[in-house]
């Protein structure tokens, strides 16, 4: 079954004022205020067949559902059965761990991660940095596997939510302040996550 998305989100702005941490969102709250945003615009994503292997390119590629569960119909009570009460929590309910509880914000296993809820491989372990943060921070997702939607959920500090392109999965969110090459930095639950070592 082939799926397909096509959303509209706001693109983040890239200026340093836009700069969010844990440690500076206090600091930084005037700034947001004051942010300039860009236009919104289209984007279209497509999820990379699982098992795929990941490459620098983000041109989408030939779209399918992981063994093809319509994960959209899926009821909570449903998660709920393959879920642990934190994974559900975190994936379906938006949750965050606490800093430096996960499992793999200190990982440094190579591997690849995939998502809790459908197995989607997300990331692999060669994007993974030492963000400081205690979640597991990544500077490139596979493929399109995720996507991104505004979250204002905290009123002055808007942000980029990141969930599963297939299952919709909350995952964390990206921020502007990676490392090179892509410059992010995708912060995510290890609650999310569930690394299949090489
Ligand atoms: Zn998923």
């Amino acid at each position: 079954m082939a799926v397909s998305f096509s959303l509209t989100i706001p693109s983040t702005g890239t200026t340093t004022s836009e700069y969010v941490s844990s440690k500076s969102q206090l600091k930084s709250k005037l700034l947001f205020v004051f942010g300039a945003y860009r236009q919104p615009k289209t984007i279209s994503l497509s999820v990379r067949p699982m098992g795929s292997s990941s490459s620098s390119s983000q041109k989408p590629d030939t779209t399918q559902a992981v063994g093809g569960v319509d994960y959209a119909s899926l009821s909570d009570e449903e998660w709920k059965k393959q879920l642990t009460g934190e994974q559900f929590y975190i994936t379906r309910q938006k949750g965050t761990e606490r800093a430096f509880t996960g499992e793999y914000w200190n990982t440094k296993t190579p591997g690849t991660y995939h998502c809790i809820c459908c197995d989607t491989p997300l990331f692999e372990s060669s994007t993974k940095f030492d963000s400081g943060t205690g979640w597991p921070s990544y500077y490139q997702p596979i493929g399109n596997n995720v996507k991104s939607k505004l979250d204002l959920s905290i009123f002055f500090m808007p942000r980029q939510e990141v969930l599963c392109g297939v299952c919709d999965a909350h995952l964390g969110h990206v921020f502007d302040d990676g490392p090179r090459p892509t410059g992010k930095r995708y912060c995510i639950n290890s609650a999310s996550l569930k690394l299949k070592p090489e």
